[in-house]
């Protein structure tokens, strides 16, 4: 429980380091004078990557790259700004599309687990329903189950996550497109702030993993005994 406790306190954590390294350095222009959706173009063709599309769409933080579509998605606010943390977020997006292109290995496993980690997600609410009202022993075993799915995946994220923020800073201080000094450590901070939201994301389902394995392995003990 204390586990719990504290992985839903390092989630808001990350999410408040996230927000405020995001408000601090979109404020602050690169030097190259490149949009987010310009530097995301160049890093494809640097890569010999012709078939993803990069397309804006409205919200704060939706930047995604959608592997099935082959469309790289970025806010408006990045897609067209000229900020560090801007293209900090293009360009670790590009690091997901490069992944794609080369075929990386974590990032193959997490699109094989997407389905399945669905199917878990959606279980979850319906079974810790269905435990209030019905048999809780019967839930508890479905609940660890659903959320061992969650836990393995968010595991196979953070490699898939650590990889592409490490391709990002590597081809935006390579390229020129963020400058040394200010400009590239701010861009680093926005990164790594969202590398520690993944990290809390794994922590808090583990935590949860437990929370419901641990009474199935001490309740089986003790009917042995
Ligand atoms: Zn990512």
């Amino acid at each position: 429980m204390i586990f719990i406790l504290l992985a839903f306190a390092l989630s808001l954590y990350a999410q408040m380091r996230v927000s405020s390294a995001f408000r601090k350095y979109s404020q602050l222009p690169a030097s190259s004078g490149l949009s987010g959706a310009q530097v995301a173009q160049r890093i494809l063709a640097l890569n010999a990557i012709h078939d993803v599309e990069v397309v804006s769409q409205p919200g704060s933080l939706v930047d995604h790259y959608d592997p099935s579509a082959k469309r790289l998605v970025l806010s408006e606010e990045n897609y067209h700004g000229q900020s560090v943390a801007a293209l900090g977020i293009a360009a670790h997006e590009c690091g997901h599309a490069i992944q794609h292109a080369r075929l990386y290995a974590p990032l193959q496993w997490r699109m094989a687990a997407v389905g399945i980690t669905t199917l878990a997600g959606n279980m979850i609410p319906i079974a810790a329903l269905g435990g209030m009202f019905l048999a809780p022993k019967l839930v508890l075993p479905i609940l660890a189950v659903a959320f061992g799915i969650v836990t393995l995946f968010q595991l196979i994220t953070l490699p898939v996550e650590f990889d592409a923020t490490a391709r990002a800073k590597a081809i935006l201080a390579e390229t020129g497109a963020v400058g040394p000094g200010e400009e590239y450590r701010g861009m680093e901070k926005v990164l790594d702030a969202a590398a520690l939201t993944y990290v809390a994301a794994f922590l808090s389902a583990l935590a949860s993993f437990l929370h419901y394995l641990l009474p199935l392995l001490v309740g089986g003990r003790s009917d042995e005994e």
